[in-house]
């Protein structure tokens, strides 16, 4: 049998370095010569390239939370300065060192980390929601209008906002989820030189049990539900108005979504009545 027919498992072994001295010089020198070999071996060597990309863990988690705790400590001087603002002396409370609340925020971080939510327990609302944000679709407004075109055509809300830095607002547009009027909402998350995509989706008439399912998480007097909607992590939340929210980040785990969300302006916000 000549080399060329058995290229597709030597090139396999040859790139996995299994081939003995004499057999990878054989097929050293056979490449010199055979432009079907080599070209075989390239196209082999760029898919096993991009097969360890997409095992490579996802990233810095470590960092994302040395940047949220560093932000946190940051907006509590401040808000203990101006005479604390409700939502941020919220978020001190839940995740600031010394404070009675740490525990019990610690029991739920590690609930989520050693418990991954269900895949079966998803609802179908949220994965509705969820399939729609990892689609790319074009954006209908974008930058500072996207706030009052969201008032104007879709509903009286305001876009979550995220005390962390490097979280922006890039657009949004109409959709609809399962029936209901829908808005997706981009944001560009950028920590260090890691930049990703994280997405709402906001569906309006839900039910209070609308988007339950996974495993409900209470954060003061909110609960919110991580879901695992076909691999895809998610937050969902619905507001006493009625408004549901779907929260759902490339490469981030479950934990960090939930930190994200947990810094949004959301909890706050509807603890004063939106
Ligand atoms: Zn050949």
């Amino acid at each position: 049998m000549s080399l060329c027919q058995s290229i597709d498992t030597l090139a396999m072994a040859f790139l996995d370095d299994e081939l003995v001295v004499e057999e990878r010089r054989e097929l050293e020198l056979h490449l010199l010569t055979c432009a079907t070999c080599r070209h075989h071996v390239d196209s082999e060597r760029a898919e096993l390239q991009l097969v360890r990309k997409a095992l490579v863990a996802p990233p810095a988690s470590d960092l994302l939370k040395a940047r949220l705790a560093g932000v946190l400590d940051r907006e509590d001087r401040d808000a203990a300065r101006a005479g604390r603002r409700r939502s941020l002396a919220f978020v001190g409370q839940w995740l600031l060192p010394g404070a009675a609340t740490l525990v019990a925020a610690a029991a739920i971080l590690m609930f989520v980390m050693v418990r991954p939510p269900d895949p079966a327990a998803v609802g179908s609302v949220t994965q509705d929601a969820v399939r729609q944000q990892t689609r790319s679709m074009p954006l209908e407004v974008q930058g500072a209008s996207t706030g009052p075109w969201l008032r104007e055509h879709f509903a009286p809300v305001e876009p979550p906002q995220f005390t962390e830095p490097g979280i922006d607002l890039v657009g949004a547009r109409l959709t609809s989820v399962a029936g209901h009027e829908a808005a997706l909402l981009k944001y560009r998350v950028s920590i260090g030189t890691n930049q990703f995509t994280l997405t709402a989706v906001l569906i309006d008439g839900m039910r209070r049990d609308g988007l339950s399912g996974g495993q409900a998480i209470k954060v003061g007097d909110r609960t919110l539900h991580v879901h695992n909607a076909n691999g895809t992590p998610a937050i969902t939340y619905v507001d006493e108005h009625g408004m549901g929210y779907t929260f759902a980040a490339e490469r981030l785990s479950p934990q960090e979504l939930l930190e994200l969300v947990v810094s949004s302006d959301l909890i706050g916000r509807a603890q004063q009545g939106r």
